[in-house]
C-alpha cells in the first residue's frame, strides 16, 4: 500500500484574489528580440513605436477631382493632371485649376479639391456645379499621424491594423516579446490516448490536447508535452524533462487528497509550493510552485477544474509573460435568466452563455456544472462569478462575468 489516506489538507485554503495576485507577481516578463512587423502578426509588441514625421507629410487630395482656389469665382482654365505619386510642380495661380487624383500632392496656391461628381470639363476650362470652401477635400499635414506620436505602443498584440501602421512608419524591425515556453504533463494511471480505446476504469487524455490549445490561444508556445503514471519515479523523471523544456510547467490530474496523488509531495521536494489549495470552484486544490525560475501549475485533473483553472489562473500569467498590457478578461455585469445554485461555501465559476439584446447582456449558463462535464465547457463565452449562498439567486438577477469569448447576438 501507498501512503495513508489524509483526511485533511495541510495546504492553507488561499482566496483567489490572493492566490491570482501571487501568480501574476511571480510571472517575469519575457526577454525581447526583434522581428519585421509584417512577419509578427500575433507576437507582442516590447517597445513604443512613433511616427518620426506628420502623416501626409504634405497636403493631399481626398478625392479624384480639380485642385482650385476657394476665393476664385466661374469656371477656371486647366493647367495641367496631378496623379498620386507624382510630384510636378505646378503653381495654381487666380482663375487656374488642375485635374488632381486622390493622393495627389494639392499644388501651391490650391485651398480646395472639387469632386469630379461636382464638375464639368470643357474645351481647358473646368466649371464647378457648386463653390467649395477652404480646405475642402484636401487632407491637411498630420492629418492621419501627428510627429512624434506613439502610433503602437508596447504591450500591444500585433493585428492587421498595427502591422499596416508599422509598414508606413516603415518600421523594418521592431522588438517583440519571446513567447512563454510550456510544457504539459498530464498524470494518472487510467489515461490513455485519444485514438486508443479505454479498458475498463480507463479515460482517453483530454487535457492534455485542451491544455495545449489553450496555451497556444495565450501566446505561449509548447515546449514539451507528455503523460506520467502515477508512480514517484516516473513522474519526477518526465517532470524534470518537462521543467528542463520550458519556462511553465503545467500538469493536470493527482493533485488533491488520493493515495495516488503525487504531484503536491514532489513539487515539496524540489521547489517551493506558494500554495496548494484555493477557495474556488472547481478546482480547489489549484496547486502553484516555483522550481528554480521555472513556474509549476499542478491543475486538478476534472476536464473543466483543468480548463477553468487554467483560464482564470494561468493565462494571465502567460500573457504577463509574454509581454501583454491587458492581461484579465473583460468583466461585466449580466443578467442571469434563470435560478442559479449557489456553492455554499466557495465562489463559483459557472459557465454561460452571454448575449447581448435590447441594451442589457443576459446570461444562462450551459446546463449540469459538474467538473467531468466537459460540454460545459463548449460554447461557453462567459464564467459567471456566483458568490457562496445558502439559497438560490433568482432569475433577473445581475452578476459579474468574465468575459471568454465574443458575445452573441441572438
Ligand atoms: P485526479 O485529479 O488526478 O484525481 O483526476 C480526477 C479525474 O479527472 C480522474 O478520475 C479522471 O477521470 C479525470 N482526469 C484526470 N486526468 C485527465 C486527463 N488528462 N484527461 C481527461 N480526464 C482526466
Ligand atoms: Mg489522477
Amino acid at each position: 500500500m501507498a501512503r495513508p489516506m489524509l483526511t485533511a489538507s495541510p495546504y492553507e485554503m488561499v482566496s483567489v484574489e490572493t492566490a491570482s495576485s501571487t501568480i501574476v507577481e511571480l510571472a517575469p516578463v519575457l526577454t525581447t528580440g526583434q522581428v519585421a512587423p509584417w512577419t509578427a502578426d500575433g507576437r507582442v509588441l516590447a517597445e513604443d513605436v512613433r511616427a518620426d514625421g506628420p502623416l501626409p507629410t504634405e497636403p493631399r487630395s481626398a478625392v479624384d477631382g480639380y485642385a482650385v482656389r476657394a476665393a476664385d469665382r466661374g469656371a477656371r482654365r486647366l493647367l495641367g493632371e496631378i496623379t498620386a505619386g507624382r510630384s510636378d510642380s505646378l503653381v495654381i495661380g487666380p482663375g487656374e485649376a488642375a485635374r488632381i487624383m486622390t493622393g495627389g500632392v494639392v499644388p501651391e496656391g490650391a485651398d480646395a479639391i472639387v469632386m469630379v461628381e461636382d464638375t464639368r470639363e470643357e474645351d481647358g476650362q473646368v466649371f464647378l456645379l457648386r463653390e467649395p470652401s477652404a480646405g475642402a477635400n484636401i487632407h491637411p499635414i498630420g492629418n492621419d499621424l501627428d510627429a512624434g506620436q506613439v502610433v503602437v505602443s508596447a504591450g500591444t498584440v500585433l493585428g492587421p491594423a498595427e502591422i499596416g501602421l508599422l509598414a508606413t512608419l516603415g518600421a523594418a524591425h521592431v522588438a517583440v516579446h519571446r513567447r512563454p515556453r510550456v510544457a504539459v504533463l498530464a498524470t494518472g494511471d487510467e489515461l490513455v490516448e485519444p485514438w486508443e480505446t479505454p479498458p475498463l476504469g480507463c479515460v482517453r487524455d483530454s487535457n492534455r490536447y485542451a491544455l495545449i490549445a489553450a496555451v497556444r490561444d495565450a501566446g505561449g508556445e509548447i515546449a514539451w508535452h507528455g503523460v506520467a503514471r502515477d508512480d514517484e519515479a516516473q513522474l519526477e523523471r518526465q517532470v524534470r524533462a518537462a521543467l528542463a523544456a520550458g519556462d511553465v510547467l503545467i500538469t493536470s490530474g493527482g493533485v488533491s487528497m488520493g493515495t495516488r496523488d503525487l504531484i503536491k509531495p514532489l513539487l515539496e521536494s524540489i521547489g517551493t509550493i506558494h500554495f496548494g489549495r484555493v477557495n474556488f470552484k472547481p478546482g480547489k486544490p489549484l496547486t502553484f510552485a516555483s522550481v528554480g525560475s521555472k513556474l509549476v501549475f499542478g491543475l486538478p485533473g476534472y476536464p473543466v477544474s483543468s480548463l477553468v483553472t487554467f483560464e482564470v489562473f494561468v493565462r494571465p500569467a502567460l500573457l504577463k509573460m509574454g509581454g501583454r498590457r491587458t492581461i484579465h478578461r473583460p468583466r461585466v455585469e449580466v443578467e442571469v435568466e434563470h435560478e442559479i445554485r449557489p456553492d455554499q461555501v466557495r465562489p463559483e465559476y459557472q459557465r454561460a452563455v452571454v448575449r447581448w439584446q435590447g441594451g442589457c447582456l443576459y446570461a444562462r449558463t450551459t446546463g449540469s456544472q459538474g467538473s467531468s462535464r466537459l460540454l460545459s465547457m463548449q460554447g461557453a463565452n462567459a464564467l459567471l462569478e456566483i458568490a457562496p449562498a445558502d439559497h438560490p439567486l433568482p432569475a433577473g438577477q445581475r452578476v459579474p462575468a468574465l468575459l471568454t469569448g465574443p458575445i452573441r447576438n441572438e
